[in-house]
């Protein structure tokens, strides 16, 4: 039987037992370039670390385990691994995208992607038909679900289907839920995405990128994209990662605590116009969710009445810091026009739903009290 994934955030079965290492709880970090070989043809099975890391492979197991993946691979940043992961495609080969995407990875196809000779189509994957936005040189479906940041909530079980039928690659970016609430490849997703940065680390103070597959052949190449490119995570932030992951699941079931309320008490507020968030039963991806997921995670967007009270919000809030990232234990507030979706054409990000009255709240693991008198004094003053 599955261990239960709080208990696979800390143990790794394959080491149990083993005495190297000293016994240490923490693993340690191999803060090494290179490895002494015993003799000539001879290796320890570590020749560099661009290639090989003890405390990486750590790190790359703990993260296969909780996505049900036979291999993980940890990268410098969320967009090493979405950069790398593209390597896979070449000119001429047709990707079928979410629209509405983390601003970075639009910018990565919309500049890096199309230069080597990517084609993309851009579709609302919870509401426009996939199948038929399939073209006879078609690789891959790629989705973010919930999206960040409009969180919109498409079924992964339906589009791996029609991936399946077309033979194309499901990938999903699961950044928003993490593993601890949402295994794509068990819907049947054939790769997932993660910036580690976000919920993996959970502490705002690293970057870092997670590749995880089944799938032999795209191990295999990825393997050797990875030695060739040479964008794998360091000893030192796959130890910091390590550390984060141990707590993955009490800091997700409080940040989602606190998202739940926060989205209660927002939609009471009359300079709040629309809340998007999941956990609302009212959320058109409310019900796909609960079949889905085993949580609605901790990111909430909002629109307010003007652009003028948006702003105003982001110079008035104190604890909660106007700063772009999410998922740590601290309450983020992001302005996606300006921020994270900066580089997204004005009219695409119209199109997906960000606006300039449009917040997006990634709660911490403070008292939800504090959070919410904080806000209630922040949106007092815009009545002044
Ligand atoms: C932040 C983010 C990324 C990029 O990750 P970095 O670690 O910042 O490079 C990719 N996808 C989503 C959904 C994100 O939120």
């Amino acid at each position: 039987m599955d261990r239960g994934i709080n208990t696979r955030c800390l143990h790794l079965e394959e080491t149990e037992g083993e005495t190297t290492n000293y016994g240490a709880l923490s693993y340690p970090i191999y803060q090494t370039a290179t490895y002494a070989h015993p003799g000539v043809g001879a290796s320890t099975g570590y020749d560099y670390s661009r290639l090989q890391n003890p405390t990486r492979e750590h790190l790359e197991k703990i993260v296969a385990g909780l996505e049900y993946g036979k291999e993980a691979f940890a990268l410098s940043s969320g967009m090493a691994a979405i950069t790398l992961l593209f390597e896979l495609f070449g000119p001429g080969d047709h990707i079928i995208s979410e629209a509405d995407l983390y601003g970075g990875s639009i910018r990565l196809f919309d500049n890096v992607s199309k230069k080597n000779g990517l084609e993309f189509s851009f579709l609302d994957c919870a509401k426009d038909d996939i199948e038929a936005a399939i073209r006879p040189d078609t690789k891959a479906v790629y989705i973010e679900t919930p999206t960040n940041p409009m969180m919109n909530v498409s079924d992964i079980g339906k589009i791996a289907e029609i991936c399946k039928k077309h033979g194309l690659i499901l990938i999903v970016d699961n950044t928003f839920l993490s593993p601890y609430f949402q295994n794509p490849l068990k819907l049947g997703a054939d790769i997932v995405i993660h910036s580690g940065t976000k919920f993996l680390g959970g502490h705002n103070d690293t970057l870092a990128g997670f590749i995880v597959t089944s799938r032999e052949d795209i191990i295999e190449r990825l393997r050797f994209l990875i030695k060739t490119t040479g964008a794998g995570l360091a000893p030192f932030d796959s130890w910091l990662l390590l550390r984060g992951i141990k707590t993955l699941g009490i800091r997700m079931e409080k940040a989602q605590k606190n998202a739940l309320a926060l989205a209660a008490w927002l939609k009471e507020q009359k300079t709040v116009k629309d809340v998007f968030y999941p956990g609302l039963p009212e959320h058109p991806g409310y019900e796909i969710s609960k079949k889905q997921s085993r949580g609605f995670g901790s990111m909430i967007t909002f629109n307010v009445d003007t652009k003028e009270h948006a702003l105003r919000i982001l110079e008035e809030v104190k604890m909660i810091k106007y700063a772009e990232s999410l998922g740590g234990t601290e309450t983020l507030i992001t302005y996606p026009t300006t921020q994270t979706h900066a580089d997204v054409p004005e009219e695409v990000r119209l199109r997906n739903g960000i606006t300039p009255c449009t917040l997006r709240l990634s709660t911490g693991i403070e008292d939800v009290e504090d959070l919410i008198a904080e806000l209630s004094e922040v949106f007092a003053k815009l009545k002044e």
